[in-house]
C-alpha cells in the first residue's frame, strides 16, 4: 500500500469537505453581491445635493475594494473546488495538473481543493507573483 493513494473513506471526507465549502464560498460571494447591490441603491437614492464628503467617500472606496478583493478570492476558490469535485467525478482527482504525478495524500488532507503538486504550485506561484 502506497501512500499517495487516498482510501476510499478518505475520499468520501474530501468530498464531503468540498462540497460543504462550495456552499460556504456560494453563500458568501451571494451575500457580497446583495452588499453591492444595497450600495448601489443607497448611493443613487442618497442624499443627491449633499455628497459625502471626501473622507466618506475614501472610506467606502477602499471598503468596496477589500470586498471586490475578497469576492475575488472566494471565487478563484470556488472555480478550485467546483473542479476538485468535478475531478472526483471523473477519477483524476488527486492527480498533478500539470504534472500528472500524485498530489500526495496530506497536502490534499490539509487542502482538499489543491489541484497540483507542490512543485507545480510553487512554481505557479512564483510566476504570478513575480
Ligand atoms: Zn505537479
Amino acid at each position: 500500500m502506497t501512500t499517495s493513494t487516498l482510501t476510499d473513506s478518505q475520499r468520501q471526507q474530501l468530498r464531503a469537505q468540498l462540497e460543504q465549502r462550495k456552499e460556504q464560498l456560494l453563500q458568501q460571494l451571494d451575500a457580497v453581491q446583495r452588499d453591492t447591490l444595497d450600495v448601489a441603491k443607497a448611493t443613487s437614492q442618497g442624499d443627491a445635493e449633499e455628497p459625502g464628503s471626501p473622507r466618506d467617500q475614501a472610506n467606502s472606496m477602499a471598503a468596496s475594494m477589500v470586498r471586490d478583493a475578497e469576492a475575488a478570492r472566494d471565487h478563484a476558490e470556488l472555480v478550485a473546488v467546483r473542479a476538485a469535485l468535478e475531478r472526483m467525478g471523473d477519477g483524476s482527482y488527486g492527480e498533478c495538473l500539470d504534472c500528472g504525478k500524485s498530489v500526495g495524500v496530506p497536502r490534499l488532507l490539509a487542502q482538499p481543493s489543491a489541484l497540483r503538486c507542490i512543485a507545480c504550485q510553487s512554481k505557479l506561484e512564483a510566476r504570478g507573483h513575480r
